[in-house]
């Protein structure tokens, strides 16, 4: 009786376990499911008759088969009889064979084989209905011809069907997996799913939760991509849904859910209701999320990259819910980090990244997503006082990494060769980290910083420039067109003599709602839409004919400068265009000097020693502009046929008290000298700056210190005019002289 008592209670939890596996999944793993119950009845079962879907035959598994042969019984629906009908049952066709063996679950039957052999079975029939409404029955035995032998059997196999049963419930718990159907009534929309799954995500009603509510609990991004696919569901464009999103539940955390549904097609009853599944994959999307993330890394400093960044930014962003005021965004860029990568080899490079990446990391703390968002460019996210907090932090890292300098943990020269700039924009109201990140980065260069400081901040001047960033892209291709640009000119002076031996001319653009605007503002802009070209035609035609203008005016003859583009250089045939300049505006070739940076030309050197071969040959001079930034070796100055060398602002800016700028503009100046080169210096706005550029023995000077790019009146009434007052002075002295003897 015991052993009975617990084999029921055994194949009881067969039955919720099969119920339990339809329920969890309706619609694909019958099949494996029918395959699991198959194998599991195989190992703990003897014996086994499967009934037919119509009732009508019964099939024998192989060991039954067997014993009933060597008993000298057939294995058929006489044997069925035998064991589950009795004289005080009725047997009237297969329905009733088959209620009567359900109805003697529990019963015993008997055998004995010709050898002597005897034992009994103890039989238990189940049934279930599949999902095709048919009854499935199975009659399952279990030899009992040894009671012990028995009990002992039956105790392992109640334990293994324990442990699996609980096996499936707690995979159910963790996978939060359930049912999940939609209802339609008319225009609404219902849910129903499993009372768990509704009560973590705070409904009472575990009947039907209407779908607007639940939209409600997802996250914005997630809402419309589902709302397209469930539109599409249930309107019958698709026949299934399977749509991932994340749900806030009631302790305010998302959780991430797979929601996988087809249409019932079958089932005509039900023809509103599409039902499926619904797991909860957080656990999986998050692994899936973190590797995601370490592909996302920048592979020296281990920091996001920029990709990485902004998905990470936006979810930092997110989190902040309350605090979000205090969220601030910074982009550092620090300064010739590739350059000294070619100068000290990428190690150095590599080692000063990572210092910065550590230093960042241990200044502004854990609450905070870093990112080397480019070959010189990192950003940081994270929540603060205010500006003075930021500007302090910034200071620290400073601080660090120019200790490290010093200490030779780095080359010492590092501190002056490099050092970082910052731009920082605070959360404004829009949750869009892109927009923070466009705007600390625009502040970055275009930000006003206090002397002394490293941080700027985005304000409404920057906002300006960037809206004007706007304008240019709109309306440079008209600018020519209507006439508003205009080349001013910035004169140059001998040393030797002081007097003005050529001006250099720069573009500007005088905007009818914006005022002048500088090249930089919209020279890139102009080479990135590939107008640059017609800009740099226009500029050199012009200064050609002005300097023409002064020529006839009588004035001394000087050298006007125009400057190239990269895109002037090897997009077109900038010989002929400088030779049409020439023809049109009637001046002579060695009052027109080329202007090319190093960068330039290193870009393709072959092609640019043709060039300006050619050039040369037309008779106006070339000049190596910005010298001193690009990242060519001096030699390579040997192999281009240039004639003057403008030592860079950058170097100059600081000559009097930087070291490293004085050597090498030395190293410049000798270089140059020995190359017979004529050299000029940009940028020179004191006198100081002037003296030891005189020293060093460059012979012309360009700079605020004489004058500003300025327009042709002014540099005529300022330079040109008594330029030519004192050499009709002269000649007239000259004259008085030769006369006088
Ligand atoms: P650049 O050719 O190196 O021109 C020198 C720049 O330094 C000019 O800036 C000039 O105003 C500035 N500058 C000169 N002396 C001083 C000084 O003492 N102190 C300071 N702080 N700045 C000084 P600008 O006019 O803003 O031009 C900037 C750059 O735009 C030019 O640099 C040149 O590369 C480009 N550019 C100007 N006009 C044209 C053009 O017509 N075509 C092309 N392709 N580029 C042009
Ligand atoms: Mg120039
Ligand atoms: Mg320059």
């Amino acid at each position: 009786m015991e052993i009975a008592v617990i084999i029921l209670a055994s194949l009881l939890i067969i039955c919720c376990l099969i119920g339990g596996f339809i329920f969890v999944d309706l619609r694909r793993n019958l099949k494996s499911e029918r395959v699991r119950f198959d194998n599991l009845t195989d190992s703990t079962f003897d014996y086994k008759m499967v009934w037919s879907e119509d009732l009508s035959h019964v099939e024998f598994n192989k060991k039954l088969s067997n014993l009933l042969i060597s008993c000298g019984i057939s294995p058929d629906k006489e044997y069925v009889k035998s064991v589950f009908c009795d004289s005080s049952l009725s047997y009237e066709g297969p329905i009733s064979l088959c209620v009567n063996a359900l109805r003697k679950s529990g019963t015993v039957s008997e055998y004995y084989s010709g050898e002597g052999m005897s034992g009994l079975i103890h039989w238990k029939s189940v049934s279930f209905t599949q999902k095709n409404g048919k009854l499935k029955i199975y009659s399952l035995g279990r030899d009992i011809s040894g009671e012990t032998v028995s009990r002992k059997v039956t105790e392992e196999l109640r334990e293994e069907l324990l442990e699996e049963f609980e096996g499936i419930r707690r995979a159910e718990e963790n996978a939060l997996a359930g049912f999940f159907s939609f209802i339609v009534e008319g225009e609404n929309i219902f849910v129903k799913t499993t009372p768990r799954i509704c009560g973590l995500w705070g409904f009472e009603n575990t009947d039907s939760v209407p779908l607007d509510s639940i939209y409600a609990l997802m996250k914005p991004d997630n809402v419309l991509e589902v709302q397209r696919d469930v539109a599409r569901f249930l309107s019958g464009v698709s026949d299934e849904i399977y749509s991932e999103a994340f749900i806030k539940i009631i302790s305010g955390a998302y959780r991430s859910y797979t929601i996988q549904c087809r249409y019932n097609k079958g089932i005509t009853d039900y023809r509103y209701l599409r039902t499926g599944l619904i797991f909860d994959n957080t656990s999986g999307r998050q692994s899936r999320e973190d590797s995601f993330k370490d592909r996302q890394k920048e592979p020296i400093t281990g920091l996001y990259d920029r990709t990485g960044f902004m998905l990470e930014g936006k979810i930092y962003l997110e989190n902040s819910g309350e605090k979000k005021n205090s969220v601030v965004l910074v982009c550092l860029h620090v300064t010739r980090l590739r350059k000294i990568s070619m100068l000290f080899g990428i190690e150095v490079s590599d080692v000063l990244s990572k210092l910065y990446a550590e230093t960042l990391k241990r200044v502004v703390g854990d609450d905070a997503v870093i990112g080397k968002v480019g070959a010189e460019d990192y950003a940081v996210v994270f929540r603060t006082l205010d500006r003075e907090e930021v500007e302090k932090l910034m200071k620290r890292v400073s601080i660090v990494v120019e200790n490290h300098c010093d200490n030779k943990t780095l080359p010492a020269v590092l501190k002056e060769q490099s050092t970082f700039l910052a731009g920082a924009c605070f959360y404004d109201g829009i949750d869009d980290i892109a927009v923070l990140y466009n705007k600390a980065s625009v502040t970055l260069f275009n930000g006003s910083r206090d002397p002394g400081k490293i941080c700027s901040f985005f304000d409404s001047e920057v906002e300006k420039k960037v809206s004007g960033r706007d304008i240019v892209e709109n309306e440079i291709g008209e600018a020519l067109k209507r006439g508003e640009l205009e080349l001013y000119y910035q004169p140059k002076i001998s040393v030797g003599t002081g007097e003005i031996v050529g001006a250099e001319a720069l573009m500007r653009w005088n905007h009818r709602t914006q005022g002048l605007i500088m090249p930089n503002e919209f020279i890139h802009i102009a080479e990135e839409m590939g107008i640059i070209t017609k800009i740099d035609e226009w500029g050199l035609l012009q200064a050609c004919k002005q300097n023409k203008i002064w020529q006839e005016k009588g004035y001394p003859p000087i050298v006007i400068s125009v400057n190239m583009s990269q895109a002037q250089l090897y997009q077109t045939d900038v010989v002929a265009t400088v030779k049409n300049a020439l023809e049109e505006s009637g001046i002579s070739p060695q009052y027109i000097e080329v202007e090319l940076t190093e960068t330039m030309a290193m870009v393709d050197i072959d092609r640019t020693i043709s060039i300006l071969k050619s050039l040369k040959e037309l008779g106006v001079s070339i000049s190596m502009d910005d010298f001193g930034t690009g990242y060519s070796s001096l030699s390579s100055l040997k192999i281009l046929p240039i004639d003057l060398l403008k030592i860079d602002r950058s170097l100059v800016y600081d000559i009097e008290t930087n070291d490293t700028a004085r050597h090498i503009t030395k190293a410049i100046c000798e270089l140059g000298k020995a190359m017979d080169l004529t050299l000029l210096a940009e940028g020179v706005e004191n006198n100081a700056q002037r003296d030891i550029l005189e020293e060093l023995g460059c012979d012309i000077i360009q700079g605020f210190l004489y004058s500003k790019p300025q327009p042709p009146a002014v540099v005529e009434r300022n330079f040109l005019i008594p330029a030519f007052d004192r050499c009709k002075k002269a000649a007239e002295l000259n004259k008085g002289a030769n006369g006088n003897i």
